[in-house]
């Protein structure tokens, strides 16, 4: 099993969840995080301290969530490992209230 990250954190990542993750399995691109299954030990540190809940144990992604496990899957190999800076900006406030944002989100061409 793997952790997933979802919609709520399109242009929010916060961070948060970086530091406590204790194998270094998240990985961010321009505007998202996400995690890579492969690595993923499955210990729910990081769902705890998402503020914007957005991560969630794969059997328990919400239904309409659902196309984030393949999304992470998809993106781990292309984004690079994630770093623990922190930027705190009234911008990234804002997005994490946004609901409906992951056509926002830039994906790979299909494998
Ligand atoms: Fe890292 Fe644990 Fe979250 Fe998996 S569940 S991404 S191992 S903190």
């Amino acid at each position: 099993m793997t952790f997933v990250v979802t919609e709520p954190c399109i242009k929010c990542t916060y961070k948060h969840c970086i530091d406590p993750c204790p194998v270094d399995c998240f990985r961010e691109g321009p505007d998202f995080l996400v995690i890579d299954p492969e690595m993923c030990i499955d210990c729910n540190v990081c769902a705890t301290e998402c503020p914007v809940k957005a991560i969630y144990q794969d059997k328990e992604v919400p239904e309409d969530q659902l196309e984030f496990i393949e999304i992470n899957r998809r993106l781990a190999p292309v984004y690079q490992p994630a770093t623990n800076i922190k930027v705190d900006s009234a911008e990234k406030d804002e997005w994490a209230s946004v609901q409906d944002k992951r056509h926002l989100l830039q994906l790979p061409e299909p494998m």
